[in-house]
């Protein structure tokens, strides 16, 4: 299945309103947002390492954390890649995180 949204708001408070094509509504928050960022950082963060890994040993620098958590769930700013996903920049700068529309489907289910 291929989840289509026909609108898509900012809550002024907390996350996204999207309406699918199908009827449904999803509420997601930023926290679910931010945790389930898509971008391989992040993910590697989590431990998911159902994308492919370099086969070379990263070396382990030191672990600066520069920012707070709320501005890591501060969601600046949202816009449209391409028919099929959602960028999103947070308020501590990050942005590479691009959420297909099945995935932003599969987090409405969870909020
Ligand atoms: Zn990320």
């Amino acid at each position: 299945m291929n989840p289509t949204p026909l609108e898509i708001k900012r809550d002024a408070r907390d996350g996204l309103t999207i309406s699918w094509r199908d009827g449904s509504t999803s509420q997601i928050g930023t926290e679910l947002l931010r945790r389930e960022c898509p971008c391989a950082s992040c993910k590697e963060q989590r431990g998911d390492t159902s994308h492919s890994k370099p086969l070379t040993t990263k070396k382990r620098g030191l672990a600066v954390i520069q920012n707070t958590l709320d501005e890591q769930l501060d969601l600046q700013e949202i816009w449209a890649v391409g028919q099929y996903a959602l960028g999103m920049r947070w308020g501590d700068g990050h942005d590479s995180g691009i959420y297909p529309f099945s995935l932003l489907f599969e987090l409405g289910k969870k909020s």
